[in-house]
């Protein structure tokens, strides 16, 4: 029988759980020993045990799979490592940086872009969170923080308060942007003490959900989030395609309509990142285009995220959704085009008049 609130943390865990039937105990054994593993008794009451396609126990239970790295894949996909100046932080782009306080997450996605790092039960020291506030402090371009992981919102409110305090404390900082899967993987950690960690005087708070599949969304995790809604933070989602999970429109439109439901705007689609041992999550590039192409039109504005690639080797996010507009002729100044409707049609559009 299941325990009631245990987050599993060992293959045995998952065995007694009867999540995993006892003959893939040695290729649990095999993958927890190279990638982090933990599943909260939320997620593991929504799997399925009996599906074999069940998309919440895919995204969660280890597979043989993860051991397969394949020539392309690295250890920091997204190239973070080329952009940390100190300890904890990312500075990409001019305006914004990451601020990693914390390596450990509630609960271990099998296809996690820091899976190299994540999960290693290193937290930022006061010295060294002291040096990234300096960081922020000596950067006066830095207008957004960041805050991600590991999973930010598994740290206590004290301690996430004190943070987002000290952010407060910066004058050219006005917006601090939090990353969390924790609103879905274990909702009863957003109560309101939380929620008033993640708000400081002079600045805008923004909570960005990660989600893959409609079934997190669970009425506990709805609740969580309109904890944080009605406290005025603002929620984005983040979800990641994947093969097998949510790569069809009829699932991803059900999520995306989900997450507006709850007031959460889908913000990325992320194509997933080169990261070790995840070949059997990735689809194609076009295969992604044309699931956003079929969504487009037949869902609201509200549910349509931007699909982006983070490009390996640190270069940062572009948008690689399809495109719907074509030039077929003309100089620079008299140049037409072509649009395409969310129907498949095309049609002229003019020059400009000059
Ligand atoms: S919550 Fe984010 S950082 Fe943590 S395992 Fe999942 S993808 Fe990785």
């Amino acid at each position: 029988m299941r325990s009631a609130r245990k987050t599993l943390r060992r293959p045995d865990d998952l065995i007694a759980a009867g999540l995993v039937p006892q003959e893939r105990r040695a290729e649990i054994e095999a993958v927890a020993a190279r990638y982090a593993l933990a599943l909260t008794a939320d997620v593991a009451e929504l799997i399925d045990p009996a599906d074999p396609r069940d998309p919440i126990a895919r995204q969660f239970i280890p597979d043989a799979a993860e051991l397969d790295t394949a020539p392309q894949e690295s250890a920091d996909p997204i190239g973070d490592d080329a952009h940390s100046p100190v300890e904890g932080i990312v500075h990409r782009y001019p305006d914004r940086v990451l601020l990693k306080p914390v390596h450990v997450c509630a609960t271990y996605c099998r296809f996690c872009f820091r899976r190299e790092v994540v999960g290693q039960g290193r937290a930022l020291s006061r010295a060294q969170l002291d040096a990234a506030l300096d960081y922020v402090r000596a950067h006066p371009e830095i207008w957004e923080v960041i805050l991600t992981g590991g999973d930010p919102l598994v740290l206590a409110p004290r301690r996430l308060a004190e943070i987002v305090a000290a952010l407060a404390t910066i004058e050219h900082v006005k917006i601090v942007r939090v990353h969390s899967r924790v609103p879905v993987v274990e909702p009863a950690r957003v109560t309101p003490a939380l929620v008033r960690a993640l708000k400081a005087k002079g600045l805008a708070t923004y909570l960005v959900l990660h989600a893959n599949h409609a079934r997190e969304l669970t009425p506990k995790a709805r609740a969580a989030c309109a904890r944080v809604v009605d406290a005025g933070i603002p929620m984005l989602s983040q979800s990641v395609l994947l093969r097998g999970v949510n790569d069809d429109a009829a699932t991803l439109g059900e999520l995306l309509r989900a997450l507006v439901e709850c007031r959460i705007k889908p913000y990325y689609l992320h194509h997933g990142d080169l990261a070790p041992g995840t070949a059997h999550w990735r689809t194609g590039i076009e295969a992604g285009q044309d699931l956003m192409r079929a969504l487009r039109g037949r869902l609201s504005g509200l549910c349509q995220p931007s699909y982006v690639l983070d490009i390996p080797g640190g270069y940062g996010k572009s948008p690689i959704g399809p495109s719907y507009l074509r030039r077929v002729g003309g100089a620079d100044d008299t140049a037409r085009y072509e649009i395409e409707d969310f129907n498949g049609g095309r049609h002229a559009y003019p020059p400009a008049v000059r």
